[in-house]
């Protein structure tokens, strides 16, 4: 099969999880900006790791013929401290300009708190400037529901937004309606503690409909399986799915949402 990986931190992972998704046929990877297992203690930090995610790790991918894009953005989880997001929210144009950068991501919320929200706003705000595509991450658990609404309502008032253009992460069973109902792309996440197994995550997409939603692995520090993506196919392929339409969800799908970036050429 020939898969893409839309949303992986390799930052976090070995040089050997290249190779394996490599072999199991993986055609790009996409790398959002998100924390790194730890607060930075300065914009510097972020400096560093927007130089990592445009440079170093391409060239890491490189090594196995993977091409591998980024998405740049101040996360949601170090956006507290408003002086740091406006230093680093500063940083970000000169970086989008650079060949692997597909848009602004992934932005959203963690707790859903005020000086989250600010940043959220400031953010799209400049992908609007900067006609960029947008990467939302909502938030866990008991704070999943609420986060997506507001994030939905952010986003879906800025007339200068297309939503075709914004994907909305980690959605689940109550709230993938929400953005896809709103004209967002959904990601379904494949996690195997938190978030979906494969066969919740197909049950989702056989209840929504394949048409604007693709899986990511989301593998980084934590908990999670590099290969996510290529277990799910094989889980559609066990409930009798073609080839066609396999490749529809796991290769089609996200080249269409990843063309709207000209920067983005893999070959259909
Ligand atoms: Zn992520």
């Amino acid at each position: 099969m020939r898969y893409i990986e839309p949303h992986a931190h390799m930052v976090s992972r070995v040089t050997d999880d290249y190779q394996a998704m490599v072999v199991a046929g993986c055609k790009a990877v996409c790398e959002p900006a998100f924390w790194a297992g730890f607060d930075r203690s300065s914009a510097q930090g972020f400096y560093d790791y927007f130089c990592q995610l445009t440079d170093y790790e391409p060239r890491r991918a490189e090594l196995f013929g993977l091409p591998h894009y980024c998405w740049l953005c101040i996360n949601p989880k170090e956006a507290e401290d408003l002086e740091l997001a406006e230093e680093v929210m500063a940083l970000i144009p000169e970086f989008l300009e650079r060949d692997n950068v597909l848009g602004i991501g992934e932005i959203g919320l963690n707790k859903n708190s005020r000086n989250e929200l600010t940043v959220l706003e400031k953010q799209v705000n400049l992908a609007a400037e900067h006609d960029q595509l947008i990467l939302v991450h909502t938030p866990h658990l008991e704070d999943k529901l609420k986060g997506t609404r507001i994030i939905v309502d952010v986003i879906g008032n800025e007339p200068r937004i297309d939503p075709g253009r914004v994907l909305i992460d980690h959605v689940e069973e109550h709230t993938a309606k929400i953005a896809l109902d709103a004209g967002f792309w959904g990601g379904l996440t494949l996690y195997p503690e938190s978030k979906c197994t494969s066969p919740r995550a197909i049950d989702i997409l056989e209840k929504f409909g394949a048409d604007r939603l693709w899986m990511n692995s989301a593998c980084d520090w934590g908990v999670s399986v590099p290969l996510a993506v290529p277990y799910a196919a094989q889980e559609m392929r066990r409930r009798g799915y073609d080839d066609q339409t396999i490749d529809q969800v796991f290769f089609l799908n996200p080249v269409r949402f990843l063309r709207q970036c000209p920067k983005f050429k893999v070959k259909v």
